[in-house]
């Protein structure tokens, strides 16, 4: 369980876990490795057995020091009580819906899921399980939505802001209509990380892609799932042992290097993204930048209530005249900026949306074509100074310049 204590966040990141302070000096943990777990007798076997649920050392699937170091970190930065760790965020969005979806039963899916989750969703939920999938306008007002439960409806899934799009749920008014009808609240927390505190918005599973900021070195995949009541850890915990859920323990151990510096980091990347965000919104070629903390965005009211904090991932919708080809011209002139997916990391990346995001609640309507951009941990003036050049490229071949 984590500790209890008073501190502040970047104190938090620079104390927590570290047992190896108290062991042998070190002031990292050891990392530690390994699948069989020897017991001094049978008896004890036995008794380690029961408690496969704790952090005890039974097997090494089912977690070893090096996890539960971290384990205790990610729950304790979300505000959560225990924190199970799978081997991708992916997985860890899949494991939280298959703990509390049958066959028969209902769940409702902002529209603005992120891809794979949709995927998942439709290939086995419903494609497999016979479980009802429901897709739902991320930005549907409580009574609106409350119009969608059956009484068969088990969870409603929240992913705030969404993924492409960056719409922003109210998630305290979206909670309260979920306990009042009975329904688990399940949150992809990946872009709030701790700018948004899940579980005192009345969310009663928290999921995050690790990969992203909290390893954010790109070279890391992995999954969190937090739960603050016995009930929802036995749940999620029995769901990823069936279903043989690990995570390597050299990922986690460099995950937890990462967090070291987390706070750092989310700041530069808060501050350059949002100088980058507001470049973009000053060009004549953009027709709006979807950065939930740029007043005026979408959900920016709710955002500033609910969050204390933004990261540096967004979208840039372009004039509708500024074609496709035009804009894939100017992203493949970017030299400071990765074609990548992947994001959270200390590079820059541009990811062209057009053409590559489903929706199936309601058209997709931007005005334009959309860049999802992340600011990584570059000096913004240089940045800015690629975008300059690279934006050249708009106005090359026939059209409007
Ligand atoms: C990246 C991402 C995931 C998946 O994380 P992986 O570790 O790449 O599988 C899930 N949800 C959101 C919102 C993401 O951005």
């Amino acid at each position: 369980m984590p500790e209890q204590h008073d501190d502040h966040f970047a104190t938090r990141l620079s104390h927590l876990a570290r047992p190896g302070t108290r062991v042998h000096g070190f002031v990292n943990p050891p990392l530690h490795r390994g699948s069989t777990v020897l017991v001094p007798s049978t008896a004890a076997r036995r008794e380690s057995w029961k408690h496969r649920y704790d952090q005890y050392l039974t097997y090494g699937l089912h977690g070893n020091e090096t996890h539960h170091a971290l384990e205790n970190l990610i729950a304790d930065i979300e505000g959560g009580t225990r924190c199970q760790v799978v081997s991708s965020g992916l997985a860890a969005n899949c494991i939280a819906l298959l703990a509390y979806l049958r066959h028969g039963e209902h769940c409702l899916i902002p529209d603005s899921v992120y891809g794979p989750v949709r995927s998942f969703c439709d290939g086995v939920l419903a494609g497999r399980m016979a479980v009802e999938v429901g897709y739902y306008r991320p930005d549907l007002a409580p009574a609106e939505l409350e119009a969608l439960v059956r009484p068969n409806t088990r969870v409603l899934y929240l992913e705030s802001p969404g993924s492409h799009t960056f719409e922003i749920q109210d998630v305290p008014a979206l909670a309260a209509l979920a306990r009042r009808r009975g329904l688990k609240v399940l949150m992809d927390n990946t872009w709030g990380l701790h700018f948004f505190q899940p579980f005192r918005h009345g969310v009663d599973v928290s999921i995050q892609a690790l990969t992203k900021y909290a390893g954010g070195h790109a070279d890391v995949l992995l999954g969190s799932i937090v739960t603050r009541s016995d009930e929802d850890w036995r749940a999620v915990r029995q769901t990823a042992l069936l279903y043989g859920q690990y995570a390597s323990p050299d990922d986690c151990w460099l995950t937890l290097r990462g967090l070291r510096t987390l706070n750092v980091r989310l700041r530069q990347q808060m501050a350059s993204g949002l100088e980058v965000a507001r470049w973009f919104a000053a060009r004549p070629e953009v027709l709006r930048v979807l950065h939930p903390a740029l007043p005026g965005a979408p959900g920016h009211d709710i955002w500033r209530r609910d969050f204390d904090g933004a990261c540096s991932l967004f979208g840039v919708v372009f004039r509708p005249e500024f074609g496709e080809t035009r804009i894939d011209a100017m992203i493949d002139a970017l030299r400071l900026f990765g074609i990548g997916a992947s994001w959270g990391g200390f590079e820059s990346l541009a990811l062209p949306t057009y053409g590559s995001v489903v929706r199936t609640a309601a058209p997709l309507d931007l005005g334009g074509p959309a860049v999802r951009f992340h600011v990584g941990l570059e000096e913004p003036a240089d940045l800015i100074a690629d975008l300059e050049r690279a934006f050249g490229r708009l106005h090359e071949g026939a059209g409007p310049a």
